[in-house]
């Protein structure tokens, strides 16, 4: 009954550009807009505990306002503006292998405040991108952790120390390939932290995907 009604809306609306206005392009990011996005090369960014991981964009412009307000300023809908970057460069990297995808959990005391996991939303619509299959459940935050933008790597590592857990009433087998989802990778302490846990309960094909990066060559 929602998904008609979200329809009709479609259909009533035309939709602006959240980040110049514009309605030219009926969509959520408008084409000028698009061309701003810093796309990252093709390949694998960095290796942690041997498990590739990738970004898909600098985390500059539109990419961080994207990332706030989906975050912080309640805009849900732009979670697809976000699984749909993902795609087109996850489009141009993938293997073979039909992933589980896991998003990075938070805290139940930061849902509680937020309403919603924003990377639960994105696995949403990218799941539905790729056909892939996805797990919100499976990874489960137990550590409400500080901020990490102002922490250094050593201090972020030991914020997120045993942050996560799994749940063991999810049946997942051990050579399922794993992608983990996340909106922002910089020192990989995050996908590090879930890296080594999932390696620890025996997991063998771990790969993760974040959004965005900082621009750390400039
Ligand atoms: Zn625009």
């Amino acid at each position: 009954m929602i998904k008609i009604f979200e329809k009709l809306l479609d259909l009533i609306y035309i939709k602006y550009c959240y980040f110049c206005k514009s309605t030219k392009d009926d969509s959520l990011l408008c084409s000028k807009c698009y061309k701003k996005i810093r796309f990252m090369p093709y390949g694998v960014l960095r290796k942690e505990e041997g498990c590739n991981i990738y970004a898909c964009t600098i985390y500059d412009g539109i990419v961080k306002d994207l990332i706030k307000a989906l975050k912080y300023k309640r805009k849900k809908n732009l979670s697809a503006v976000m699984s749909r970057l993902m795609y087109e460069y996850w489009q141009n990297v993938k293997t073979d292998d039909k992933f589980l995808i896991l998003p990075v959990p938070i805290h139940k005391t930061r849902l509680k405040e937020r309403k919603y996991n924003h990377m639960d939303l994105t696995a949403d619509s990218f799941s539905e991108l790729t056909k892939y299959i996805s797990d919100k459940k499976f990874l489960i935050r137990i550590k409400d952790t500080k901020k990490q933008y102002n922490l250094h790597k050593k201090e972020r590592e030991k914020n997120l120390k045993d942050a996560f857990i799994i749940n063991k009433d999810r049946k997942i087998d051990k050579n399922t390939p794993l992608l983990i989802i996340d909106d922002i990778t910089s020192t990989g302490a995050t996908f590090n932290e879930i890296i080594k846990l999932l390696k620890k309960e025996g997991y063998k094909n771990i790969t993760a995907l974040a959004l965005a990066t900082p621009d750390i060559w400039n």
